[in-house]
């Protein structure tokens, strides 16, 4: 069995002190990380992006000291508030559009950078579609975790406004699928867990701030991640911890 834990959206910022949404971004960033090195024992992480809130090199620089900490494994993809340039500049390694990371022999995670240039909407271009689609067809005796920014399908409340412009095209992709085993995302900040089919949908608690849902209410839930259990057999069990 293979453990995953799925961070999402610490939005830092170039000054430790700034707050975002009434939110100091890195210290809840912080607590989210101990929390998981005291009570887990994930053999890989991953992020799913908005790691920062202004783009800055330093944010990427507080990320990188903060990933460290978990001497595991991460896998970071990038979300819209992030700056492609600034987070290569501070981690030295180029961000690819469409990644196969493998797990194991039979898991595998196809990340997706579905950001588009100066838009918080993401977008999947054609060439991504594509690679998407081969990788899926050359590995049908695998499991498949697929993870981007953008949520692939309706939320149910404002950021819908702000989603994934060509969801319609990624869900073709991916329906029916049989090794395609879950979707995760990050952006809504908000938990959520459906199906397409036999396809998870789960979107994933930032480690700052929640989005309810519910233009109403407050937005009192407070800070999580995933954690993903993945099994040979291609069975996979998740549930998200919250954090004080
Ligand atoms: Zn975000």
């Amino acid at each position: 069995m293979i453990s995953l834990i799925q961070i999402t959206d610490p939005h830092l910022t170039e000054n430790k002190k700034t707050e975002v949404r009434s939110w100091n971004t890195l210290s809840s960033f912080q607590r989210t990380v101990d929390c998981i090195k005291t009570n887990e024992n994930p053999d890989f992480i991953l992020v799913s992006g908005d790691i920062s809130e202004d783009g800055t090199k330093k944010s990427y620089v507080a990320y990188q000291k903060g990933i460290e900490r978990f001497e595991k494994p991460v896998f970071t993809i990038l979300g819209n508030h992030d700056n492609h340039k600034n987070f290569h500049a501070v981690f030295g390694t180029k961000f690819s559009s469409v990644e196969k990371i493998t797990l194991s022999e039979s898991w595998l995670i196809i990340t997706i950078d579905s950001t588009s240039m100066n838009k918080e909407s993401g977008h999947i271009t054609k060439q991504q579609m594509h690679s998407l689609r081969k990788l899926i067809a050359n590995n049908k005796d695998k499991s498949l975790v697929i993870c981007l920014h953008h949520q692939p399908i309706k939320m149910g409340f404002w950021i819908d406004q702000v989603g994934l412009e060509n969801s319609d095209q990624f869900i073709a992709s991916i329906a029916n699928q049989s090794n395609v085993k879950a979707v995760v995302w990050g952006h809504v900040h908000h938990e959520s867990e459906s199906a397409l089919g036999s396809i998870k949908m789960l979107s994933t608690p930032s480690t700052c701030y929640q989005f309810c849902g519910n233009a109403e209410k407050p937005d009192t839930n407070k800070p999580g991640y995933r954690k993903i259990k993945l099994f040979k057999s291609g069975k996979l069990e998740t549930k998200v911890v919250r954090i004080d």
